[in-house]
Formats: structure tokens, sequence, C-alpha cells
């Protein structure tokens, strides 16, 4: 059997629109864009082009977009950026326990260097309290950065009313949107934010391209020294080929993205009734009123995530325990621990399915089965 690939949250495959805009950028606009002659302007005229489209869909202008390597480089540079731009007039950043790793570990390497941070609980659907938040920011509190949706349980922030609560403050607001680009219409002035990231292949781009919104007039340090790239905010020469296929996997999810979570909810429906029909104990994590289409965090009394992965992977079904960044080592999921204790059963036996393009609800249904009866074993002992 051909394994069936339910990790779309860690990864996307690249759409082949993409791949075929970003071989005909490789063949036919090699230049650097920094450079003056015409193979220099021709180049340069394609990333500017994938600004503006991709600024437009935002609802930004194109100077507020800082093209990146992805969603771990736009987290450091608006975190690490905003707190040296800020450091004079305060030293404590708000988050959250449930990050990804990118935040939180950039957040930690700050506190190392003379920084608080606050990290806010959550529920146990996820979500932080906005009322917490406004308990939690201090007079010396310069950056909040609280992701849009989760990427393990899918739960969604209440972004736009942080951003009310922050409003007049001098605080700037950053998000790591990375995982909402495929199903949810972000613009970021109805959002209300200062700062957002976002990566291309989780939706379909390719790997190593990424941008960071930067609201106008917002000042970052910059960490990245050079040439003079990205009005100076990103030195380096640019990705071109990236860059384009950035535009075009994001112009296709904008074009296609009702349809998308359409298609993801009735996958979900697949999963969860094939589940309850085979009679297997098991509870969705995560918020009961709906989250991120694509991501559906399963909890299954008694397995054992570990040996429970490897028993689907040896049997054609690629999920994963959350964050791609730990599988593969034994710590519980940060953000499960975070939701319902250190010591909680979800936090031990819990999967996460996450649905793309090209999943068939054939191929969700065979899926499902599979984990019900890999985890019938092992819950029988058998
Ligand atoms: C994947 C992911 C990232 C990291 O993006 P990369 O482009 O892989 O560096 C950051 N935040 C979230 C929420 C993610 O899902």
């Amino acid at each position: 059997m051909e394994p069936i690939y339910l990790d779309h949250a860690a990864t996307t495959p690249t759409h082949p629109e993409v791949i075929d805009r970003m071989v005909s950028v490789y063949r036919e606009a090699f230049g650097n864009p920094s450079s003056v002659h015409s193979f220099g302007r021709k180049a340069r005229r394609l990333v500017d082009e994938a600004r503006e489209a991709i600024a437009r869909s935002i609802g930004a202008s194109p100077k507020e977009i800082v093209f990146t390597s992805g969603g771990t480089e736009s987290d450091n540079m608006a975190i690490i950026g905003a707190a040296y731009a800020k450091k004079e007039q305060g030293r404590h950043i708000i988050t959250t326990k449930v990050e990804h790793h990118a935040v939180l570990n950039t957040c930690r390497a700050l506190e190392k260097q003379g920084f608080t941070v606050t990290y806010l609980d959550v529920d146990r659907a996820g979500r932080v309290d906005v009322e917490a938040l406004r308990r939690a920011l201090r007079d010396d509190t310069i950056l909040v950065t609280i992701m849009y949706g989760n990427n393990e349980v899918g739960t969604l922030q209440p972004i736009a009313a942080i951003a009310e609560l922050l409003k007049g403050r001098d605080v700037l607001f950053h998000t790591d949107a990375v995982q909402a680009f495929g199903t949810e219409a972000i613009d970021v002035r109805t959002l209300g934010v200062d700062l957002l990231s976002m990566t291309a292949h989780k939706i379909n781009g390719p790997k190593g391209i990424g941008f960071l919104y930067v609201r106008e007039g917002v000042r970052l340090v910059p960490y990245q020294h050079g040439g003079e790239q990205e009005r100076k905010r990103r030195a380096g020469t640019h990705n071109v080929p990236g860059i384009v296929g950035l535009q075009k996997a994001l112009e296709i999810a904008d074009a296609e993205r009702e349809q998308r979570v359409r298609h993801y909810r009735a996958l979900r429906d697949v999963l969860l009734s094939t589940l309850e029909e085979r009679g297997v104990r098991f509870a969705v994590n995560g918020d009961p009123d709906g989250g991120l289409a694509h991501i559906v965090n399963l909890f299954f009394p008694g397995t054992n995530v570990e040996t429970l992965l490897t028993a689907l992977d040896l049997s054609g079904v690629a999920v994963s325990s959350g964050s791609a960044c730990t599988a593969g080592s034994v710590d519980p999921s940060h953000v499960l621990t975070a939701m319902f204790g250190a010591e909680s059963e979800e936090a031990k036996s819990s999967i996460r399915v996450s649905f793309g393009l090209y999943n068939t609800e054939e191929q969700v249904k065979k899926a499902a089965n599979i984990i019900a009866e890999t985890v019938g074993r092992m819950v029988s002992g058998a």
C-alpha cells in the first residue's frame, strides 16, 4: 500500500504549478535582483511583483513585507528585533505556553540576555484568556507574541481582541500565523497586529522562504548584516525562485481557501465517524467550537504515543505527535502539557492528524481503520 500522508502541519507537498513557476524562474531569471543590468532588473521585477501580490493578499503595503527564510526566521526577526529596538523602554515580553519552539526558544534565549518573559497559561481548549493578558501587562512590557492558530491542536487565539486590548499602549504585538494561511483569510488591518510571521512550505509552497509583515513605522533592530536588501532589514541575496513560489502558493490558497476548508471538514468527519463506528475510545483535543480546519488532535486512552506512531508508520500511515521539532524525542508535547497538565494522560497518548490538498475521503477512511486496529491492539495488550 502507498503510505498515506496525514502530517501536513509539518510540511506540505509543493504544488505542481508552484514547481513550474520556480523552474522557469531558475531557467530564465537567474539574475541578482540587486544588480543594475538587465539580468538583475528582470529578477528585481519578479521580486517586486511578488511583494505587491503578497502585500495585497494580506491587506498590507509592499514595503511592509520582509522576505525571510521561513517561519523560524520571521519569528526570530520579530521577537529579537523588537526586543532590541525597545530595550531602553523596558525588557518585559509576554507570550503563551503553547507557542511553536521558534517563539518559545527565542524568548528563552532573550531571558539569558536580561529580558523577562511571562508565559501565559491556556485553558483545556488551548486558548489564552485576554483578561489574564491584561493582568500580565506591566509598565516595562514591550512586546506580546501570541500565535494565530496552534500547530498541534489547531486552536485559534483571540488575536483581534488582544490587538484591541493593546491599542493605545506602547507595546508591539506579534503573531505567528504560519499554520493559518491555508484556511484563514488573513487581513493585517482588521487583525490589528504590528508583526506577523508566514512560511510558504505549510501551504504547498517551497521550503526555505517566508516573510515577516512589519507594520509601517515599526522599527526592528536587524541582526543579519551585509547588503542593503529589504530596506536594510534583512541582508542577503533574494531567494528569487522561492519568493515567486511563495507568491504562487499564496495566490492558489487565496483562490481555493473556502473549498479547502470544506474539504478538510469533510475529511475530519470521515476520520471521526470511522473511529466511532469501529468503537475505539478516543477524544478530540482542542477547541470544541472549532479551530484550524486541517488539524485534528486525538487522545487515545491507554496508548503510548511513541509506540503508536511507530506502529502506524509501519502500517503506512504518517501522522505525528504534534510539533515535528520534538518528534523522535520522548518529551510529552508542551502544548498538551499546558492544556491538561504534565502528568495528564492526554500529554502521553495523543496524536496529530493534519490534512492536505491531495488527501481523499477514501485515504482518510483507510487510515482511520488502520488507526482503530492499531489502537485496539495496543489497548487490549495484544
Ligand atoms: C512550521 C511552523 C514554524 C516554522 O516555520 P519554518 O518555515 O519551518 O521555519 C513556525 N511556527 C509554526 C506555528 C509552525 O507551524
